[in-house]
Parts: C-alpha cells; structure tokens; sequence
C-alpha cells in the first residue's frame, strides 16, 4: 500500500501560535495541507491577519481562535471552538528563571498550568472526537528540559518532564485505536524570545554574537548550532504521516547531541 504524507482534510489546532516554534509548526503542516487553528490569549488584529495570511499562502483554511491556556475552561473551549481536531500540538509555554527559595509560588502556578496541564485539558477535550474517527495525532511540544535539568529552572522542569509522562500515558490509553502522542524535545530553537536575549548577554559577557551564541547559549548543545522552527515544524508533519503510525509514547529530540551527554 502507497504510503501517504499528505495532511489535506485534517484540521490541526496548534496552542501557542502566534509566534515563534508555535507559529512555525502551524505553518508546517499547512504547507502540508492541513487546515490549521492558531491561538494564544490574545485578540488582535495581528493575530487574525497571521491566519489569514497562510490561508493565502498555502490554500488552506485557517482561523485564529483566543483562549488562554492558563485556564483550564478556556482550553476545553477552544477544542470546543475549533469543532475538534485531528491533530493536536500542545506547544504554549513560558519560562521563569530563579532559585527555589526565591521562585514566586504564582510564577511556579502560571508555568505549570500553561505548559503542563492545559495539554491535559485539550488533550482530555480533543479524544473523544480522535476516537470516534479512528484517527488522531497529539503532539507535545516538551523540550531537552523534559528529559534533563538545569539549575533555577524547577517549574519548567517540572513542566516538560511532567509533559514526557502525560504523553507516554496518552499513548498508552488509546494504543490500537489510530492514534498517537509523541513529545517534541528540541535544544535550543532560535525564535525571537532567543534571538532578542542576544545583544544583552554579548554585553554581560562581552563577547561578539558568535561566540556568545557558542559558549554561552549553545554551550550544552554540541552541534554548537540551534534548532529551527522549520524543524520541529518538519518533525510535527513527519509524525502525522503513514509512515509514523507506530511511533507513539516516545519522545523525538532535536537538541544537536545535548541529551547524548
Ligand atoms: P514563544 O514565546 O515565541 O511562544 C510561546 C507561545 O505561547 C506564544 O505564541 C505565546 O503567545 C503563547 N502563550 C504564552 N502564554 C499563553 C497562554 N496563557 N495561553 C495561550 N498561549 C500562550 O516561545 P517559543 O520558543 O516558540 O516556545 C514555544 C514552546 O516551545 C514552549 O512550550 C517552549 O517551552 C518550547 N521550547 C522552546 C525552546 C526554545 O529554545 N525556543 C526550546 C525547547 C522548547
């Protein structure tokens, strides 16, 4: 049997798609057909016009839907909202860096919701719908921080390994039934959250950007290179292909030789 990697027909929702790796994989798999659903907790014009603009690019349709993945009832509706999907990227996430002991306990609160358990609740919402159709692909944007630690960074940690053991249940509960969830783990990806805290360590450091890109950002990440959106996008398109259809429970790192460590 041909084995097919087009994704014409099926509606992704993308959480966290305004920018960045978010955006790039909602660009990704409409390049590959599929009819896309951006979000964020925004509402503006922009917002809307990043919809519009890769309905025109690749033919496809999509929509822009607000809801804030803080809120556990705002995840839900925005599944609600889409009208399903077939294939889920759980991908919104912040970072907060500090000590434990100085770690504000609403910081900790905000990390976890937004990048552990609002996959839980779209995830929860998109399933019965996966199942019914007999079809389904959640994909979970973790990070090399799901599978290893770095110091001030306890609630992201947290987050993305806590995101690795949902994934691995979420497979196990629907084995056999067409549908998979895999983590995404990517190093470092150069999106503009990255390349805007550039400048600011070539001064602390007083380095040139190349060095600073190699010794101080990349310094965990052997290829001494970053990740692209394109990437992960790539990888996210190849896991709703036939040829992926017994990959699930897994995680997939991009991180240039940083977990080989
Ligand atoms: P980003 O800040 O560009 O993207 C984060 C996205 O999440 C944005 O679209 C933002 O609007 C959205 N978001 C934040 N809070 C939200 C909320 N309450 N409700 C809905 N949306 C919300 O950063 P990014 O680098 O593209 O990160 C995307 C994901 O990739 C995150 O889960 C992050 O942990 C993960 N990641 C990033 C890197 C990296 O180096 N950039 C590496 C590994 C993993």
């Amino acid at each position: 049997m041909a084995i097919s990697t087009s994704l014409k027909g099926l509606r992704a929702v993308v959480t966290g798609s305004n920018s960045g790796i978010g955006l790039g994989v909602a660009r990704e798999l409409a390049r590959a057909g599929a009819q896309v659903v951006l979000n964020s907790f925004t509402d503006t014009p922009e917002d809307h016009a990043l919809a519009e603009e890769i309905a025109s690019t690749h033919g496809v349709s999509a929509r822009y839907i607000k809801a804030d993945m803080s809120r556990p009832d705002e995840c839900r509706a925005l599944i609600e909202q889409a009208g399903g999907c077939d294939i889920l990227v759980n991908n919104a996430g912040i970072q907060h860096v500090a000590r434990i002991e100085e770690f504000p306990p609403e910081k900790w609160d905000a990390v976890i919701a937004i990048n552990l358990s609002s996959a839980f609740h779209t995830t929860a919402a998109a399933l019965p719908g996966m199942r019914a159709k007999g079809w389904g692909r959640i994909i979970n944007v973790a990070s090399a921080h799901g599978l290893t630690a770095s110091p001030f960074k306890s609630a992201y940690v947290a987050a993305k390994h806590g995101i690795v053991g949902l994934t691995k249940t979420t497979a196990l509960e629907v084995a056999g039934e067409g549908i998979t969830a895999n983590a995404i783990c990517p190093g470092y990806v150069l999106t503009p959250i990255v390349e805007n805290q550039i400048p600011d360590q070539m001064k602390t450091h007083g380095m040139d950007r190349e060095t600073v890109i190699r010794e101080v950002m990349l310094a965990r990440q052997p290829s001494k290179e970053f990740a692209t959106v394109e990437q992960v996008g790539g990888t996210a398109v190849f896991l709703c292909t036939a040829p992926a259809d017994q990959i699930t429970g897994t995680t997939i790192s991009l991180d240039g030789g940083w977990t080989a460590l």
